[in-house]
């Protein structure tokens, strides 16, 4: 029946028969009205309220009056039944629901960054379900600081004295430099006058925070004598910039941390380190290039160290401004420190994160240094297990090499050796992978020479089972045959 081949399953399964079986539309007359299409919409929407639905259903019949008063007609996916029928499907899935990462791409800016351990995330969902004793001593009952906590355990753990934490680490670096910086001279080396991404740029950032920027060496080489010689009775700072997303090679010099630190305090000039990532330990026993740890900055003499919360430290979204309690103090008293201000859920990620540190159980416990230091032979297992379930259910996919990166800006050009599954598909490796990334729970991988690339190590092991099955039913929308494309038997 020609009918029903226009009928639409929505996700709560129920049918419906839209207006494609309809005449196409060619006056505003022939408009549906919008109690129509709440009568005939009613019980298939339920995550909708009567108002809500209204509101899509006005929308759907406007945007239709508009379009043929424009002149157009109207049929197929144009009539107002459909475009309600879309509206309510989008306003149904979540961005926000759990997906797997199987682009080897570890910490996935597009994807959310570092997911937290299970500690981490069930305090902060107990932590958002619950008051809290945030600004108060229960001991004393009277108030204590929000960033008390944080403080005592980054404190341990990196040996800065004093933490603020603010909402992500480009506040942290708008809030620094607009509390030490406005009205004065911020010096910075012209091969750190970088963009991290997403438009900031820290030119920019530096203009907006009242400061002046003043640039010094040249774009390849910059030593600790240039930043002595811009100096002068306006400087606010010496500020030294993690480049994070690109590198430099060939004749280039930039000075040490600890040299602008050492030419800083000479002048009484304090220096800010815009670490970045956050990271905490050290990477290179897990293949890692050697990069300055937030503590490993404080000791290098910075006065100021801003990281990111959810980068290499593994946590929630978070910007963490560390330093002398005297800076700290400074920058807490800036009225945007409480514009920028982590919640309570925020911090409970955060502290019980730091936790994981404190513990020495980073490595088997926040799921970024899991992915990091797992062993290739161990992906490898986890890939052939993988692939021998598949066979079982009809998917041939075949285990090779890859190359997996930390990602989020961490560490640029840095390759971590990995193990993949991949797989080709009948109907297109494209077809495939949008069918992983819209199935339940979404894939993301990468194609790769028309085939579809799961990595392995940005995935965590207990997810498997779930990778393997939304594989099997990814391949089975696609095409019924899947063909082994490099180690088939
Ligand atoms: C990532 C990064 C930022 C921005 O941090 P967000 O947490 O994304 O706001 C700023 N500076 C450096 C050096 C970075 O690596």
């Amino acid at each position: 029946m020609a009918r029903s081949k226009s009928r639409k399953t929505l996700p709560d399964g129920t049918t419906v028969t839209p207006g494609a079986e309809r005449s196409p539309l060619v006056s505003p007359g022939q408009l549906p009205s919008v109690d129509d299409l709440l009568a005939a919409f009613a019980s298939r929407a339920p995550g909708l309220g009567q108002d809500a639905l209204r509101a899509l259903a006005r929308d759907a019949v406007a945007s239709a009056r508009e379009r043929l008063l424009a002149g157009e007609t109207l049929a197929g996916n144009a009539v107002p039944e459909r475009r309600l029928e879309r509206a309510i499907s989008a306003m149904d899935v979540s961005r926000s629901r759990p997906v797997l990462n199987a682009t080897g791409i570890i910490v996935h800016t597009n994807l959310g960054r570092a997911p937290v351990s299970d500690e981490a995330a069930a305090a902060m969902a107990a932590a958002a379900g619950s008051a809290v004793a945030l600004e108060i001593d229960p001991a004393t009952n009277h108030r204590g600081g929000r960033m008390d906590e944080v403080s005592r355990l980054i404190r341990v753990l990196t040996g800065a004295e004093s933490t603020l934490v603010v909402n992500n680490n480009a506040s942290a670096v708008l809030l620094v430099l607009s509390a030490l910086g406005t009205g004065q001279e911020i010096v910075l080396s012209r091969g750190e006058s970088v963009e991290i991404g997403g438009g900031f740029r820290i030119p920019d950032v530096l203009r907006q925070s009242g400061g002046t920027l003043v640039e010094v060496g040249t774009t390849n080489r910059t030593y600790a004598k240039d930043y002595e010689r811009a100096i002068t009775s306006r400087t606010a700072a010496l500020l030294k910039i993690h480049p994070s997303n690109f590198t430099m090679s060939g004749f280039v010099h930039e000075a040490t941390l600890a040299d602008v630190t050492e030419v800083g305090r000479g002048a009484g000039v304090p220096t800010i380190y815009d670490q970045g990532n956050g990271l905490l330990i050290d990477g290179t026993p897990y293949g890692l290039p050697p990069e300055l740890t937030v503590g490993a900055a404080i000791a290098a003499g910075a006065d100021i160290v801003t990281g990111s919360g959810d980068k290499l430290l593994g946590g929630p979204q978070a910007g963490l401004i560390c330093g002398s309690s005297e800076q700290v103090a400074r920058i807490s008293e800036h009225p945007w420190a409480r514009a920028v201000r982590a919640d309570k859920t925020c911090l409970a990620g955060i502290v019980t994160t730091l936790r994981h540190y404190l513990a020495g159980e980073e490595l088997s416990r926040v799921p970024v240094w899991r992915m990091l230091s797992a062993p290739v032979a161990g992906l490898r297992r986890r890939a052939d297990d993988l692939r021998a379930t598949l066979a079982v259910r009809g998917v041939d996919a075949a285990v090779g090499e890859s190359v997996a990166t930390p990602g989020g800006g961490s560490y640029p050009d840095v390759a971590v050796p990995s193990i993949a599954l991949r797989l080709s598909s009948q109907a297109g490796a494209d077809a495939l992978a949008r069918a992983l990334r819209t199935g339940s729970p979404g894939v993301f991988g990468r194609v790769e020479d028309g085939r579809v690339v799961l990595d392995l190590r940005s995935v965590l092991p207990e997810d498997d089972v779930a990778l393997g099955e939304a594989i099997v039913v990814a391949t089975v929308a696609v095409d019924d045959t899947l063909v082994a494309v490099e180690g088939a038997p």
